[in-house]
């Protein structure tokens, strides 16, 4: 009898503990990428860095699996986010965040490819290209010097990563934040980044990456709409058929009200392809033009704003304490 009842306890139990080892295990989801994804903080404890010298690396293009040194890895990376003609500095600070995202992806969000491995579609985990396939895309006559200065970024910071309160970050970065980042609230809903604060970082205007426009005709701004919401409807003659109702913090579109469709920022960023939410608009005749400032969702390191910094003499720590809040960088 003591038996059974034993036997029901523990069956009990496994029944109400079931969902709760699942969600901790899957409780930083990551389903799209780290450019347009919804992100919630994990706790998971405990991980032991060291035991990644070595991840697993998924080809995106041929989906074939290697084991690739950690280090190695990173030059790929590096070679791949950020133009090797950028400043040592920004580099540097490339290489940490780099290594910070890498460690955080492969020790928390399990659900993109399994503990320890990460693939090379950047709108997945990161870029990511080999020796081989950079150099050829690189002029003949710096190639090499190109590869060294890589080299030199990621082994002059070898074992860095940032953390905050004791743990690693999920280090975000993105091209040009138009002179402002932004919260992670206001791109993906998470919430518990501390370390990720609005920031203003001058420079980033004398970069390609600042200022874009992109232009529809009002059939083609309809069509756009119809795609995504079936039952979108716009009178034209309404002075106010497009209009932006709310702003963020770091300056981008937060609500637009666009016929009867209330959008987010984000939300108007993707359904028109638009290089980030931080645009105006204007309407000319028959035209719609979008004028948009910076690249990326704008949270965390702006690569073009780490140059900028590395310009007038910063250096790698200053560059990566500027655009993450809080935190320390140590060594793993
Ligand atoms: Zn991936």
């Amino acid at each position: 009898m003591k038996k059974i009842s034993l036997y029901i306890l523990i069956i009990i139990s496994l029944i109400f503990l079931f969902p709760v080892i699942l969600t901790s295990r899957f409780s930083s989801v990551e389903t799209i990428g780290k450019t347009e994804n919804k992100i919630e903080a994990s706790k998971e404890q405990p991980y032991d860095y060291k035991k990644y010298g070595t991840i697993n690396l998924i080809n995106s293009q041929t989906n074939e699996t290697t084991q690739i040194a950690l280090d190695e890895y990173l030059y790929g990376v590096v070679s791949a986010e950020m133009p090797a003609s950028y400043e040592i500095e920004a580099l540097k600070a490339q290489a940490v965040v780099a290594r910070t995202y890498t460690i955080y992806t492969i020790t928390h969000n399990f659900a993109k490819h399994g503990e320890g491995t990460i693939c090379t579609a950047s709108t997945c985990c990161q870029a990511w290209l080999s020796k081989e396939e950079r150099m050829s895309k690189w002029s003949e006559s710096e190639s090499e010097a190109n590869w060294q200065k890589i080299v030199q970024a990621v082994d002059s910071t070898k074992g860095k990563v940032i953390q905050y309160n004791g743990e690693v970050i999920d280090a975000f970065f993105h091209s040009n934040s138009g002179g402002k980042t932004e919260v992670p609230v206001n791109v993906w809903g998470g919430t518990g980044y501390p370390y990720l604060q609005v920031v203003e970082t001058a420079g980033e205007d004398a970069y390609s990456q600042y200022s874009s426009e992109v232009n529809f005709s009002k059939q083609d701004f309809e069509n756009k709409m119809k795609e995504k919401y079936s039952d979108f409807t716009i009178d034209w003659n309404n002075a106010e058929c497009i209009k932006i109702t709310e702003y963020t913090d770091g300056g981008r579109a937060r609500t637009v009200k666009i016929g009867n469709k209330e959008l987010s920022g984000v939300e108007v960023r993707s359904t028109f392809g638009l290089k980030s939410a931080n645009f105006k608009f204007t309407i000319d005749g028959d035209n719609i033009k979008f004028s948009v400032i910076g690249y990326g969702h704008g949270v965390g390191m702006s690569q073009t704003g780490a140059d900028a910094m590395a310009k007038t003499g910063s250096t790698y720590v200053d560059i990566i304490n500027h655009f993450y809040t809080g935190i320390e960088i140590v060594n793993i």
